[in-house]
């Protein structure tokens, strides 16, 4: 699937749900108005369009949310879609907040993932309830550890926040190599209403490399995930380090990727509203053939990239849908 700017789209982030068991400071407000159940794709609706894009080139998947293993009976997609590696797919993976780690942690290796993306923004426990409001890092930590324990290899994502988490990094570069875990620190974006003002932590994450570089080698890396991150190793600890710079450097000539929400709309980019509806397609016994044209009609939509401005006076977000609806 080439789109109209020549760009090869072959990565589908699923989010399965928007509901989650945090409240992230940077992604929820407290009070949140989740989706009503009807509206939700099923399993097997879900199963049924990745199937329609592996056919259509894609050979990366991100199963995510909301938190998508709080989702009822999450395991069966990555079974159903874990089935198809090898099969046009090479990559099945998840972006989570390790909550549910401890229970499924097996499952999702036996079904064929072997990297999982957890978010942790914090080692401190005082602090980690803050920026989660519901959370417990105790929790978080036996995720990861159960997740290691299941052989899967971990990336750690924090999201760097001014004033919250600035004085951590050099901790978390050191505990990362320690348990062998690469680290990817994210500019914040301002995608939905929050409590809070996003410029009060928007932290540019060319100073938060520059600070590191006082302490740690980055050595330039050519490693590539599929995803947006630019790498570097540490010299010392032999793990890698990403920055994923939404805000500071746009990233989009290099995008290979649209995001399916729980509802059945395709996003075709993080920071525009360009979208195609699916369910109406889905639940009106649309042929495997109908479903490959509307993909590939929606494609042709794709934009060029985003245009994000965490500004004081602007008062609105840049795009008001959250985060958990579009998929992280
Ligand atoms: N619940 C899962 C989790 O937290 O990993 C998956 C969904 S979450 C929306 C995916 C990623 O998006 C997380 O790493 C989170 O930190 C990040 N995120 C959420 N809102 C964000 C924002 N406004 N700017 C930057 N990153 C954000
Ligand atoms: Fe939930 Fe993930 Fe958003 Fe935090 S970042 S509120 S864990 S969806």
């Amino acid at each position: 699937m080439i789109d109209p700017f020549g760009r090869t789209i072959s990565y589908l982030r699923v989010s399965v749900t928007d509901r989650c068991d945090f409240r992230c400071v940077y992604c929820m407000s407290e009070d949140m108005n989740f989706l009503p159940k009807p509206e939700l794709l099923t399993l097997e609706e879900m199963d049924r369009l990745c199937a329609a894009f592996i056919r259509l080139g894609t050979n990366k998947i991100r199963i995510t949310g909301g938190e998508p293993l709080v989702r009822r009976d999450v395991m069966k997609l990555f079974g159903s879609v874990g089935a198809r590696l090898g099969r046009g797919l090479d990559e099945l993976t998840l972006t989570t907040n390790g909550s549910q780690l401890p229970r499924f942690a097996r499952d999702l290796a036996a079904s064929g993932v072997r990297r999982v993306n957890v978010s942790l923004d914090t080692l401190d426990a005082a602090k980690f309830a803050e920026i989660t409001r519901w959370g417990k890092l105790d929790k978080t930590l036996d995720g990861i550890f159960a997740a290691k324990e299941a052989g899967l290899a971990i990336k750690i994502n924090a999201v760097a926040l001014k004033g919250v988490n600035d004085d951590e990094f050099d901790a978390m570069v050191a505990w990362c190599g320690q348990h062998g875990f690469d680290l990817c620190l994210i500019e914040t974006m301002p995608l939905g209403v929050i409590d809070g003002q996003r410029v009060d932590q928007y932290l540019p994450l060319s100073h938060v490399r520059a600070q590191l570089r006082k302490n740690w080698t980055l050595e330039d890396s050519d490693y590539q995930t599929g995803g947006p991150a630019r790498y570097f190793t540490v010299a010392e600890t032999g793990q890698r380090i990403g920055f994923i710079t939404p805000m500071t450097h746009n990233f989009c000539e290099s995008c290979n990727r649209v995001r399916l929400t729980c509802t059945g709309t395709l996003y075709l980019c993080l920071g525009q509203d360009d979208k195609a509806e699916f369910r109406p397609l889905l639940r009106s016994g649309a042929s495997d053939a109908e479903l490959d044209t509307a993909i590939r009609e929606a494609l042709t939509r794709k934009p060029k990239g985003h245009d994000f401005i965490i500004d004081r006076r602007a008062d609105a977000p840049s795009v008001a849908r959250h985060m958990s609806v579009t998929g992280g």
